[in-house]
């Protein structure tokens, strides 16, 4: 499979020369699978990356519904093409994915209606834990995350390789450690993987920095945490997303170097591999050539 960020801003989307390289569109991710199927994670402002598209059938998995995840759906080509087949999939709410999705297109908030939107032909509500595909080659299964309004989702994919082996890829973005059980089934759910994309919104806890510090209850993560997770779990490369609209290129540039030496020290310290570290830079991106990531 292959993964492409469209978007990496958390919170809201940004803009500015000093947003060039980690980008400045809300969170949208892409797996484009070796069976040619199309799984877009997320609806923030860089699911218009995707507007030109040419599969019929597209797969939109959210991870929840807060706006900076969402707030792309209207802007999105293929959802008004009646020709397409989109279908989306939330985690259950009480409320109705629909509802929150119908909500963003009220009259007042947006002039186009909800049910304009004819490529979208399914919405698929799912409880935390269910695996939501399998089509025998590639299976998502899912993982419910520490993040405030009912919490977020964690999606792993796996994917059989041409070689017989698997290929493992998990998108975990909008999460707080709780540094409790929980953490224990992040842990668990990260377990192996050649590539994890997680949240890395905020300094940790102990840090004295005062540019994006830690917001306790604000529902997100930070670089050490991350590691410390991978490292247990044993994952290949971990990449940060989800960037503070505060983070500029310089302080991402600056964090990438922290992230190496932290990688090194924690190996050492729990006498893991050191995993392989980066920030997510997305398609679109002015300067730097786009990265895409082969599993
Ligand atoms: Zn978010
Ligand atoms: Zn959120």
């Amino acid at each position: 499979m292959r993964i492409t960020l469209f978007g990496t801003r958390g919170s809201r989307p940004v803009s500015g020369l000093q947003y060039n390289c980690y980008g400045g569109d809300t969170t949208c991710a892409a797996v484009f699978a070796d069976s040619q199927k199309t799984f877009i994670l997320d609806a923030g402002t860089g699911i218009c990356g995707l507007n030109q598209i040419g599969d019929k059938e597209l797969y939109l998995l959210l991870t929840h519904l807060h706006w900076d995840h969402i707030q792309g759906l209207p802007f999105f080509e293929p959802a008004y093409n009646t020709d397409k087949n989109v279908l989306i999939y939330g985690k259950a709410n009480g409320k109705g994915v629909k509802k929150v999705l119908e909500n963003q297109h009220e009259r007042m908030n947006f002039p186009v209606p909800f049910d304009a939107q004819k490529g979208i032909k399914d919405i698929f509500e799912f409880g935390p834990g269910e695996e939501i595909y399998d089509d025998g080659e590639l299976s998502i299964d899912t993982l419910l995350q520490n993040h405030p309004s009912g919490g977020s989702i964690a999606y792993r994919f796996r994917e059989r390789r041409a070689n017989g082996e698997y290929a493992t890829f998990v998108f975990s973005t909008d999460y707080e450690p709780e540094h409790n059980w929980l953490d224990d089934k992040v842990a668990e759910f990260w377990n192996g993987a050649d590539l994890v994309i997680a949240d890395m919104q905020y300094e940790p806890q102990d840090s004295e920095r005062e540019e994006n510090k830690y917001k306790p209850g604000w529902g997100h993560s930070d670089y050490k945490s991350g590691i410390r997770l991978a490292t247990v779990a044993e994952v290949k490369k971990l990449v940060g997303t989800h960037f503070n609209p505060l983070s500029t290129d310089n302080y991402l540039v600056e964090l990438e170097s922290r992230m190496k030496e932290e990688a090194g020290r924690v190996a050492e310290q729990l006498g893991k591999t050191e995993v392989e570290t980066g920030l997510a830079q997305p398609l679109q991106t002015h300067i730097l050539p786009s990265e895409s990531y082969v599993l």
